[in-house]
């Protein structure tokens, strides 16, 4: 089978050897769970608890009245120890339901279940989805039932799954694909269902055999659904890039992938969905890969939403040496953490424990004009020039130059010889865009 891919991009050392053959674990809390009331893109949550309320799995404890935000449930059973503003991965902190953990995992009333969905109307499935506070599970967060809802006038034509999972030691999807074959086919299909006529498309790099084999198999029956093997290049998972490697179209600059008939959705979202839809559950847990060269044995978990990261590291053996560097996510595109006290949050894919040899703390020094970063953007942008930009302030000429187009993959600073903290800059200048345009 031919392998897709799009243009520019780098080829960082996948570290995926240390989990890719670790089926996942189940990982039972202990008994403090933290639930920040933002874990999604958009409005935060307001909680629905208080202190000293008794709470029951799968019970609503935030919730937000904001279309662009999605509501967040409890993944235990117990008490609400407090209602306080929490650490979060991102380094702020946000307001959170802490809950003790009474370990007897009661359960709550949660959403109807519906094995035979072929009658819902897409309202119904649409709420369904939004109900169970289902978001990207790619690291974005953006709630699904919003990028479910695209304007009246985008006509939806085609929806891609994205099982690139092209950052550095993540292998959560590729387990996923491999355990949760079915479950994967049976979300794409309900989401198939909202869309009369569109086609399915699993994207997956080819440094995955195994997931393109077993996804393959169960989609022979499946008309509609196509699966493609990708080049494993970084970042063929950046929402932009598969759809032109699957579909050949550009996304325009500053238009988003219904602009061309496309919707994309993460691995673990898609099963999210069906467990939503099917089992009436909502998004209560996911999984998350520990991995890197400081952590004794790497592994997948399935972890309960609210868990602390310092469990997770506890059930993976603990570290074998001190880590320079803790990341939320993958080494391209996560959050450095400065402490194992926060919780795992909807989006959280990964936690990675790295060495001084995996993690390239390098000073910064003067750009040599090389162009190594130009040729690397997969966005064709000038990357070393819109840091000067960003370095003198002047946004007006960092918008003009694409800035905005940015999709922060980290692939410049990747090359950079230089060690230029590029990527660093282009949040800043992004971020300062968007405020003074709201200004
Ligand atoms: S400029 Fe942005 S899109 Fe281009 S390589 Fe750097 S981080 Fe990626
Ligand atoms: S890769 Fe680094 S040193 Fe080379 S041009 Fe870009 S910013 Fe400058």
């Amino acid at each position: 089978m031919k392998s897709l891919t799009f243009r520019h991009g780098v080829y960082p050392p996948h570290g995926k050897q240390y989990t890719e053959n670790k089926p996942i674990e189940r990982l039972k809390p202990k008994e403090i769970l933290v639930f920040p009331m933002l874990q999604n893109a958009g409005a935060t949550c307001e909680p629905l608890v208080k202190k000293g309320d008794k709470v029951l799995v799968g019970q609503k404890i935030g919730d937000s009245k904001k279309f662009i935000s999605s509501p967040i449930h409890s993944s235990v059973s117990g008490v609400v120890k407090d209602v306080t503003p929490m650490l979060h991965p991102n380094g702020m902190k946000v307001m959170s339901v802490v809950i003790e953990n009474d370990g007897a995992f009661e359960q709550g009333t949660t959403l109807l279940p519906h094995e035979k969905y072929d009658s819902l109307s897409r309202e119904e499935i649409i709420n369904i989805i939004h109900e169970a506070g289902i978001v990207g599970m790619g690291g974005a967060g953006f709630p699904t039932h919003v990028k479910l809802s695209p304007p009246a006038d985008k006509k939806i034509d085609t929806i891609i799954i994205n099982g690139a999972e092209c950052e550095p030691y993540l292998t959560s999807d590729h387990r996923v694909m491999l355990e949760k074959t079915d479950r994967v086919v049976e979300g794409l299909k309900i989401i198939l269902h909202l869309f009369p006529g569109a086609k399915g498309y699993i994207g997956i790099e080819n440094n995955k055999p195994d997931a393109i084999e077993a996804m393959e198999k169960a989609v022979e029956n499946e008309p509609n659904i196509e699966v493609k093997a990708l080049k494993t290049k970084y970042p063929q998972g950046g929402e932009r890039l598969l759809v032109y490697a699957i579909t050949g179209k550009e996304v325009p600059s500053g238009g988003l992938p219904c602009d061309i008939g496309c919707i994309v959705q993460n691995i673990d979202t898609v099963v999210a969905i069906e467990r939503a839809v099917i089992k009436g559950r909502p998004l209560m847990r996911r999984i998350v890969t520990v991995s890197g060269g400081a952590i004794k044995e790497p592994k997948n978990f399935n972890v309960r939403i609210g868990t602390s990261t310092r469990e997770l590291i506890e059930a993976a053996g603990g570290f074998t040496k001190e880590p320079v560097k803790i990341i939320s996510g993958g080494p391209m595109m996560g959050i450095s953490l400065y402490t194992l006290d926060v919780p795992v949050v909807k989006g959280t894919s990964a936690i990675l424990c790295l060495t001084e040899e995996e993690a390239k703390l390098e000073k910064e020094r003067n750009c040599i004009r090389c162009g190594k970063c130009v040729e690397a953007c997969p966005m064709n942008l000038l990357p070393c020039t819109l840091n000067s930009f960003v370095l003198r302030d002047d946004f007006e000429s960092f918008e003009k130059y694409h800035g905005m187009d940015c999709i922060e993959c980290g692939s410049c600073s990747f090359v950079c010889p230089s060690n230029r903290y590029l990527v660093q800059s282009f949040r800043t200048g992004k971020c300062t865009v968007l405020s003074n345009r709201k200004k």
